[in-house]
């Protein structure tokens, strides 16, 4: 019985058997050995934290050089922390008076787990995923973000290739913090866009 005699209607199935089959057309392709996806996700699962994108935000905002590297290069600024390489290329959007970003994938839950850790479940959820696109403004405020008539609310739709982590502002207050206090000011929610910061 060869690899294709299953019928095709994975979609019926739970989705770590779903995974499961992926992996294994991987494999039988060469284009990985099981070892090889073991040490990879055990890697992804042991380091993936949103801490990692905190501490990239709290750099960037004591460092300028480092800020414009992390707005220009996404993926060099992560590697300069020692995060890396990425599977997908990293963008970074920043906070400013006039502008708010939030990030959503729209078709599925495409996110950078390695730099902010395994995704919320609101993000996966139907309603963010549909509604921020829609109404930004009135999903923010849901999650307690109020912001002034004249932000600009820029939503930026990742891709499997393509992710997003948001710079948020510096929050007032904060001079004088090395880069474990300014680490720990900096929220998952912020990351993504629904908080502040
Ligand atoms: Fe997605």
């Amino acid at each position: 019985m060869s690899a294709h005699d299953h019928d095709h209607g994975h979609e019926d199935l739970p989705v770590a058997a779903r995974v499961r089959r992926l992996e294994e057309r991987l494999i039988e392709a060469g284009q990985a050995t099981d070892a090889e996806l073991d040490a990879y996700l055990s890697t992804l699962y042991s380091t993936a934290s949103p801490v990692n994108g905190a501490r990239m935000v709290a750099r960037a905002w004591t460092d300028p050089d480092y800020r414009d590297l992390l707005l220009e290069d996404g993926n060099a600024a992560a590697a300069e922390l020692g995060f890396g390489p990425l599977s997908y290329r990293l963008n970074v959007v920043e906070n400013t008076p006039g502008t708010h970003n939030v990030i959503v994938c729209t078709l599925c839950s495409c996110y950078p787990v390695s730099l902010l850790g395994p995704s919320p479940g609101w993000y996966k959820s139907f309603a963010y995923r549909s509604r921020t696109v829609r109404e930004p403004g009135a999903v923010l405020a849901e999650f307690g973000v109020s912001l002034d008539d004249d932000v600009t609310i820029s939503v930026w739709d990742s891709t499997s290739e393509a992710r997003y982590m948001v710079l948020p502002a510096r929050p007032e207050g904060a001079d004088g913090l090395d880069a474990d206090a300014l680490a720990a000011r900096v929220s998952l929610r912020g990351l993504i866009g629904t908080a502040l910061a």
